[in-house]
């Protein structure tokens, strides 16, 4: 299998893309951290791994909050004996159009986005540049590149994502470590499933396939 016995953590594993990526790589023979703000999500994604004959663990983390995800890694380093691939999915949305934008929904989403993938970038690295290889995949959205009305704080956040990965895939090159940003488009999960019917009309007219996408897409 591709990725046999080597050590992923997911963030917001528990639910949507997050959880897909989990599963899919547990496939290829991966143990998997589940790291999620949500304990039911979380344990069910886990069950789900172990049913598919994988090591799998959750943590209780939120992501923008930097001693918690130190605290994490640092378990699941101690509990899986290394940390080799890190998948920064955890992701939230407080849409409003920028001028009734609230500071708190502009720093909600900027601390759990961008600084989340900080936060755990920084923290799993150290165990990668130890072992001198690591991966560090980030979840973008085509927001980040194109901008959305409605989406200001989403989309800077996203864009942020693609420039913080971009540096780190040059800090860290010589170490063994590459990062990688994916921006997917519209994918049917809970957050998708919260924008209203004209909302998901404009989507879909823009969309050459006419669908919306799967999370095992
Ligand atoms: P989702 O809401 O279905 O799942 C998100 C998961 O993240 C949940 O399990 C949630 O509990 C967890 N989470 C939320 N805040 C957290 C925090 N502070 N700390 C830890 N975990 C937290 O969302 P999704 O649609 O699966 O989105 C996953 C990622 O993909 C997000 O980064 C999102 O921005 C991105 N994305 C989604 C789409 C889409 O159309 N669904 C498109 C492009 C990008």
């Amino acid at each position: 299998m591709l990725l046999d016995n080597k050590v992923a953590t997911v963030t917001g594993g528990g639910a949507g893309i997050g959880r897909e990526i989990a599963l899919a790589f547990a496939r290829q023979g991966c143990d998997i951290a589940v790291c999620d703000i949500a304990e039911g999500p979380a344990s069910e994604t886990v069950e789900e791994i172990r049913g598919l004959g994988r090591k799998a663990e959750y943590f209780l983390v939120d992501v923008s909050r930097t001693g918690e995800v130190e605290e994490a890694v640092n378990k699941i380093v101690d509990s899986f004996h290394g940390m080799n691939i890190l998948v920064n999915n955890a992701g939230i949305t407080r849409d409003g159009l920028l001028i009734r934008m609230s500071e708190s929904d502009w720093d909600a989403v900027l601390s759990v986005n961008l600084k989340g993938a900080f936060n755990f970038t920084r923290a799993a690295v150290r165990p990668m540049m130890k072992a001198r290889w690591g991966r560090v995949i980030s979840i973008a959205s085509i927001v980040g590149l194109m901008g959305n009305p409605g989406q200001a704080n989403y989309s800077a956040s996203k864009a942020g994502v693609i420039g913080l990965t971009k540096s780190v895939a040059k800090e860290l090159a010589g170490r063994g470590i590459t990062a990688n940003a994916i921006a997917p488009g519209f994918i049917k999960t809970r957050m998708t499933e919260a924008l209203n019917d004209e909302q998901k009309r404009i989507m879909l007219d823009r969309i050459p396939l006419k669908r919306f996408g799967e999370t095992g897409e």
